[in-house]
């Protein structure tokens, strides 16, 4: 980036912008007293920047979101002169922009999910997969993994496994809970990723059937898990999934909100399994976050239970006109700078090898899981035990090995994706080599205050 876009420090404005947030925001997932968020002065690239002049390296992407990076002038460009041409306008009406989205994200989704319905982010994507699934089936049940996380709406909650369900589980009738493949810790107690398919396969089809497989709309899966650790499927179980579904006509949902649009160094990570679902969840990505925008790509077979009947679903700004023109501009720039072929470039010759090499090093490194600009590190006390860095905490509270690492991160000018016992390594994708190596030197420097705690 342009070391120059950085203004210079302005801690009395950053002060008033902090004690307006401290007023009036009421933050997400926080307990409102507990939390200091960062006043944030602006954002370029794979940088973003407070009002006391520090520069981080966002290895976040927002909420792996920025894949093309903040600011990239072509989507801003585009959202300013669709902003002056058409604003915004009713989801009834065919709008070019909104048209040519569509076409672009149908192009890429694998198979044939070539209709897309249009919403406004992650959850409400899920929410309508759902819904197309049940009605398509004429089920009831929804079938989704523990270790999940699928949106912060009703029934994306109750889907989502991991404990942020917890204190909003409804206990939806429906919704039931299995347990995915995850070799490092195996639910199913497997020595290999043969096994660990293997098994993961025999308990899915087995709850299918304590349930009911007349009763089974939709299984839904991440394609690779993210918020809950980045678990990369063994070889074989994504395709059994498939199987499964097909033998009891059970539609296959694939949520590659954060896993899609170039995330792991293909457009879609179903690519990588060879599989095609019959509805994909994406949102993030699609435009890089510029302005909110997610949908579902439907498979012929369930948009023709659409053809004569209504869809009994909608949105207000679905397609929202803004929103589409930063996804046609974003698609262009990932096709133009060839983002897709560098974020697996980059996960295969830098990022990888680099977290390995950390792992071989630190022994807070319990294991490393990834593709693309799709990491995690599994922190732990115990490389022999993988007793993980931080007991399980329930309540939810930052817990001090985790919050010294985080701490040690920002000093050195990196903002880490910490959760739980883990950090995500989850940069913009078209992050430079030499910003990867920069990441990789200070993750280096912070894990050694990991190491402190094993
Ligand atoms: N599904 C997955 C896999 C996600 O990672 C997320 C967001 N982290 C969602 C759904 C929900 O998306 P949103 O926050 O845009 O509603």
């Amino acid at each position: 980036m342009n070391p120059d876009a950085t203004p210079h420090a302005d801690p009395r404005a950053g002060a008033a912008v902090k004690a307006a947030d401290r007023a009036h925001v009421f933050h997400s997932w926080s307990a409102q007293e507990l939390i200091d968020p960062l006043a944030v002065a602006g954002a370029e690239g794979a940088y973003f920047w407070d009002y006391d002049g520090n520069r981080y390296l966002d290895f976040t992407s927002g909420l792996v979101f920025t894949n093309i990076g903040y600011q990239h002038p072509t989507v801003v460009a585009a959202i300013q002169e669709q902003a002056a041409k058409l604003t915004t306008f009713a989801p009834a009406f065919a709008v070019d922009v909104r048209s040519e989205a569509a076409r672009l994200i149908a192009e890429r989704t694998p198979g044939d999910l070539d209709k897309i319905f249009f919403t406004n982010g992650g959850a409400e994507a899920v929410e309508n997969a759902v819904r197309m699934a049940r009605l398509h089936t004429g089920r009831p049940k929804v079938l989704s993994a523990y270790r999940s996380y699928h949106g912060g709406t009703h029934t994306a909650i109750n889907l989502t496994g991991d404990p942020r369900r917890w204190p909003s589980d409804s206990g939806t009738a429906g919704v039931v809970h299995f347990n995915a493949p995850f070799l490092y810790r195996s639910p199913f107690y497997a020595a290999d990723e043969a096994e660990e398919c293997a098994r993961a396969l025999e308990h899915l089809e087995a709850t299918i059937g304590f349930e009911g497989p007349a009763t089974v709309a939709a299984i839904i899966l991440e394609t690779i898990p993210g918020t809950a650790g980045i678990m990369t499927p063994p070889p074989g179980y994504l395709a059994g999934v498939r199987e499964i579904c097909d033998r009891y006509g059970i539609v296959f949902v694939l949520d590659e909100v954060m896993a899609g649009f170039g995330r792991t160094g293909k457009w879609f990570a179903a690519e990588h399994f060879d599989v095609v679902p019959d509805l994909l969840t994406f949102a993030k990505g699609v435009n890089s976050g510029y302005v909110p925008l997610g949908g579902v790509a439907i498979s012929a077979a369930v948009a023709d239970t659409f053809a004569t009947r209504p869809y009994p679903g909608g949105l207000t700004y679905s397609g929202h006109p803004l929103a589409c023109a930063a996804a046609v501009a974003t698609i262009g720039v990932m096709e133009d700078e060839k983002v897709v072929e560098h974020a697996a470039h980059l996960g295969a010759t830098v990022l990888g090898p680099g977290l390995r090499e950390l792992a071989a090093r630190h022994p807070s490194v319990g294991e490393v899981r990834g593709t693309g600009a799709f990491w995690a590190l599994d922190l732990v006390r115990n490389a022999e035990t993988r007793e993980p860095l931080v007991p399980y905490n329930a309540s939810g509270q930052a817990n001090a090995p985790m919050a010294a690492f985080a701490a040690a991160c920002k000093k050195g000018g990196l903002w880490p994706f910490v959760n739980m016992n883990r950090t995500h390594v989850v940069p913009a994708c078209n992050i430079t080599e030499a910003e990867a190596k920069e990441g990789l030197a200070i993750l280096d420097a912070a894990l050694t205050v990991a190491d402190e705690h094993t």
